[in-house]
C-alpha cells in the first residue's frame, strides 16, 4: 500500500464520513490507481467533481496517483470561471440548452423543470440504472439522481446528486448548479409527457373546456404529443413566484 494526501472542498464534503470532512486525510491505495477511481472509492461520484489539483497542478480523471501526492478535489463553483481550454478539464461543457433525465422518485422535480421549459425525461420506473446511464450518455442529458452509485457509472458524463428529498430545494440546487436562470422559458414543456406545446385557438378545443375555464381564459396551448390543454396560470402559479424569488437571491 502507498499513501497520498487528499482533501475535498466545499459541498463535496457531503459525501464523506465526518472524520474526513473539511480536512486533509491520508489515503492508502494499491499501485497504479486512477484518480477517478480513488475519488469514487472515497464516496464522491465523478459527476460532482469539477477540478482536481495534484501538488498544485490540474489533472484529469485518468491521472495515476503517485505516493506522496497532495490531491485537492473541488466541486463546481458558479462564481469561478474555469477556462475550458486549460489542462485538467474533466468533461465537455454541459448541453445547452440544458436537458435532463431524472431517476425514479423525482416526478415532482420533473414537473417543475418541464414547467420552466426544460426538456426533461422522466422514464417509466421499469428502466434500470444501466438504461438511465445509457440514455443520459446517448442523448447528452444531465442525469439527476439521489443515488451515488448510479452517478458513478462511467457512461454518465453530466450529472448531479440531489442531497434533499424536498422538490423545491432540489429545483433550487439544480438551477444554481447548472446556472440555468437565463434558460428558463415562458412556455412550459408538457408536464405530463415532456412534449412541446403549441398555441391553439379556443374554438378548436372549446368542447374540452370546463365552464369556468371557457368563461375566463382565452389563450390556450396544446401538447403536440398527448394533446393535453394548457392555459395561462393553469399549472403551478406559485412555483413561478418561487423561482422568481430564487432568481432574486441567486447572488
Ligand atoms: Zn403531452
Amino acid at each position: 500500500m502507498q499513501d497520498a494526501s487528499f482533501r475535498f472542498y466545499a459541498d463535496l464534503n457531503d459525501f464523506l464520513p465526518p472524520e474526513r470532512q473539511q480536512a486533509a486525510f491520508v489515503y492508502s491505495f494499491n499501485n497504479d490507481q486512477s484518480i477517478k477511481h480513488l475519488i469514487e472509492a472515497a464516496g464522491v461520484p465523478h459527476t460532482e467533481v469539477e477540478r482536481i489539483l495534484v501538488n498544485g497542478t490540474p489533472v484529469d480523471f485518468s491521472y495515476r496517483v503517485q505516493p506522496g501526492d497532495r490531491v485537492a478535489v473541488y466541486p463546481h463553483f458558479s462564481t469561478l470561471d474555469v477556462d475550458a481550454g486549460q489542462n485538467g478539464r474533466l468533461r465537455p461543457p454541459p448541453p445547452s440548452p440544458a436537458r435532463f433525465i431524472l431517476d425514479i422518485h423525482l416526478g415532482q422535480l420533473a414537473r417543475y423543470l418541464r414547467l420552466l421549459g426544460f426538456d426533461t425525461l422522466y422514464p417509466d420506473s421499469d428502466l434500470d440504472d444501466a438504461d438511465l446511464a445509457q440514455i443520459a450518455h446517448d442523448e447528452e442529458r444531465i442525469l439527476l439522481s439521489r443515488d451515488r452509485g448510479l452517478l458513478m457509472r462511467s457512461l454518465v458524463v453530466h450529472g448531479y446528486c440531489l442531497r434533499t428529498k424536498d422538490s423545491e430545494e432540489q429545483l433550487t440546487a439544480v438551477l444554481h448548479r447548472f446556472s440555468l436562470f437565463d434558460q428558463i422559458q415562458d412556455t412550459p414543456r408538457c408536464l405530463r409527457c415532456n412534449g412541446i406545446l403549441q398555441p391553439i385557438v379556443k374554438e378548436a378545443i372549446i368542447d374540452r373546456l370546463e365552464p369556468k375555464t371557457k368563461r375566463y381564459y382565452h389563450e390556450f396551448q396544446i401538447c403536440q404529443d398527448c394533446e393535453q390543454i394548457y392555459w395561462q396560470g393553469s399549472h403551478y402559479p406559485k412555483l413561478r413566484q418561487f423561482v422568481a424569488a430564487v432568481k432574486q437571491n441567486r447572488g
